[in-house]
C-alpha cells in the first residue's frame, strides 16, 4: 500500500503524472527520495494536496496525535520549504514526512517584473509543463493571478492562453502552490486577493479549482477571506449553477465580450454552445444562492466589440444580471490580429454603460512592459526557445523547453 494510505486527493484530473519517479529528480534537492521504492509514481503526495482532515488521517496512520497536522500546516503556510525547518516535529517524523510527502513541486524557471511592479512568474512541473502566476501590487492590495491548467482548451481568438490547446490539467496542489509562490514573492506583505484569471478555464477543471479555492481559503491555509477570490469562468452554465451550490462566498466573474450570440460565437469559440440568455440565467441563480452579484468581464477589442451600440447592448445584458461591469482594454498578442481600443472609445463605451445605469469600470492593463495577459509569458518561452521560427505560430505538441532556474 502507498504510504500515504487512503488519503483522498486529486490526482484524478491529471493526464500526467506529477508526483513521478522523472519528476522527482529534477525537484528541489531537498526531497530527493532516499529509497527507490519512495520514488514509485504516485507514492508521493504534494503537501497542497492535502487538507486539514486528510493530513490528521494520514498522521493518524502513522501513529500521530491530531496537533501535529496543525502544527505542520502552520509551517507549511508560513511558507517553510524543508521539513527540517520544523523544529517542533519530532526528528523520526520529519524524515517520515521528507521521505513521503513533497513542500514544493515547481521551480521558478523566469521570473519578470513590470515598471509598475507587478511580477510574473513561470512556474516549471516535474512533468516539464510550465504555468503562469502573476502578483500584481496595488497600494496595500497584494493580488495572485493563478492558472487552473496548462494552456486551455477553449481558444479565444485574441487570447494566447489557448493558442497551444489544452496540455493538462493542474491539480488542486498545484494550483494552491502557485499561491505560495505569489506570497513568498510579496512578503513580508501579505497576500490580500486571488484571482483564478491565469490560464484556463478554472470551471473545466471543476474539481481541482473548488478543493483550491478551500484550501486557499481555509483559516489552516492560506486565509483568503471568499470575498477576495474570484473565479472567472468563459460561461459554462451547468458548472456556474454547481459552483453556486457549493456555498462559497467567492465572487464570480463571468466573461462575456459580446452582447450578442451572434458576434460571442466569433470571439469565444464555446460560445456555440452556450447563449447569452443561459448564461443570464445561470448568473441569476450564482444571484439568488449566494447573494454574490456576478461580475462582468469584458475585453475591449478595438474596432470589433467597442461600439456605442455594441456598449448599449451590454449595458441591457447587464441589466438583467444585475452586473458590474469591468472592461479591459485588449492586452495585444504578438501575431494576432487585435488591437487595443482606441481611448476616446474607451471612455464613450463607458459613458453609456454608466447612462444606461451599469456600475463599470475599465480594469487597467497591468505589467504590459512583461507580457501580463495570460498565457503570453508561457507562449513566448516557446518562440524564445525557437529563435529561427519567430514568424509562426508555436506548434500545439512542441514541448515548451525549461530554462535553468533563476538565481
Ligand atoms: N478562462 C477564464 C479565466 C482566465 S482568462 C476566462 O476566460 O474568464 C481571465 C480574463 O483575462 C478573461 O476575462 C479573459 O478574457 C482576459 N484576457 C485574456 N487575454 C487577454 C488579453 N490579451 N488582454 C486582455 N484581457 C485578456
Ligand atoms: Fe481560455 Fe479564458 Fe483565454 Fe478564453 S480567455 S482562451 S477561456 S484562458
Amino acid at each position: 500500500m502507498s504510504p500515504v494510505g487512503s488519503i483522498t486527493m486529486n490526482h484524478s484530473a491529471h493526464k500526467g503524472q506529477p508526483g513521478g519517479a522523472a519528476g522527482e529528480s529534477a525537484m528541489a534537492g531537498q526531497h530527493a527520495p532516499e529509497r527507490a521504492s519512495d520514488s514509485l509514481v504516485g507514492q508521493r503526495v504534494s503537501v497542497f494536496d492535502l487538507n486539514a482532515v486528510s493530513l490528521r488521517e494520514l498522521l493518524a496512520s502513522w501513529g500521530e496525535p491530531a496537533y501535529r497536522a496543525t502544527q505542520l500546516l502552520e509551517w507549511v503556510y508560513r511558507g517553510a520549504t524543508r521539513f527540517a525547518e520544523m523544529t517542533n516535529l519530532a526528528k523520526p517524523l520529519r524524515e517520515k514526512l521528507t521521505a513521503n510527502v513533497d513542500l514544493r513541486r515547481s521551480q521558478i524557471v523566469r521570473r519578470q517584473e513590470a515598471r509598475d511592479g507587478t511580477i510574473k512568474l513561470l512556474l516549471r512541473w516535474p512533468d516539464g509543463q510550465t504555468s503562469e502566476t502573476v502578483l500584481i501590487p496595488e497600494g496595500e492590495r497584494r493580488t495572485t493571478c493563478v492558472s487552473t491548467q496548462v494552456g486551455c482548451p477553449v481558444g479565444c481568438v485574441f487570447c494566447a492562453s489557448g493558442l497551444g490547446g489544452l496540455k493538462r490539467q493542474l491539480s488542486a496542489g498545484e494550483i494552491v502552490e502557485q499561491a505560495m509562490r505569489a506570497s513568498e514573492a510579496c512578503a513580508p506583505v501579505r497576500l490580500s486577493n486571488l484571482v483564478f484569471m491565469g490560464l484556463g478555464e478554472p470551471l473545466a477543471n471543476y474539481q481541482a479549482t473548488v478543493q483550491a479555492v478551500r484550501t486557499i481559503n481555509a483559516e489552516w491555509g492560506l486565509a483568503i477571506g471568499a470575498r477576495k477570490i474570484t473565479v472567472s469562468t468563459v460561461g459554462l452554465p451547468s458548472q456556474m449553477r454547481r459552483l453556486a451550490d457549493e456555498a462559497l462566498q467567492i465572487t464570480l466573474a463571468l466573461s462575456l465580450h459580446a452582447p450578442t450570440d451572434e458576434l460571442r460565437r466569433q470571439i469565444i469559440p464555446w460560445a456555440k454552445r452556450v447563449e447569452i440568455a443561459e448564461l443570464i440565467d445561470a448568473g441569476r441563480y450564482y444571484f439568488e444562492k449566494t447573494g454574490r452579484e456576478v461580475t462582468l468581464e469584458y475585453v475591449l477589442l478595438g474596432g470589433l466589440n467597442d461600439s456605442a451600440e455594441q456598449a448599449v447592448a451590454l449595458g441591457r445584458v447587464a441589466r438583467q444580471l444585475r452586473s458590474n461591469v469591468n472592461l479591459i482594454p485588449y492586452n495585444p498578442v504578438e501575431m494576432l490580429p487585435f488591437c487595443r481600443p482606441r481611448e476616446q472609445d474607451v471612455g464613450h463605451f463607458l459613458n453609456h454603460l454608466r447612462e444606461a445605469g451599469v456600475n463599470a469600470h475599465i480594469r487597467a492593463s497591468r505589467g504590459l512592459d512583461i507580457d501580463a495577459a495570460c498565457g503570453q509569458l508561457r507562449y513566448r518561452q516557446g518562440l524564445e526557445a525557437r529563435p529561427d521560427q519567430t514568424n509562426v505560430f508555436p506548434d500545439p505538441n512542441q514541448t515548451v523547453p525549461g530554462r535553468p532556474p533563476v538565481p
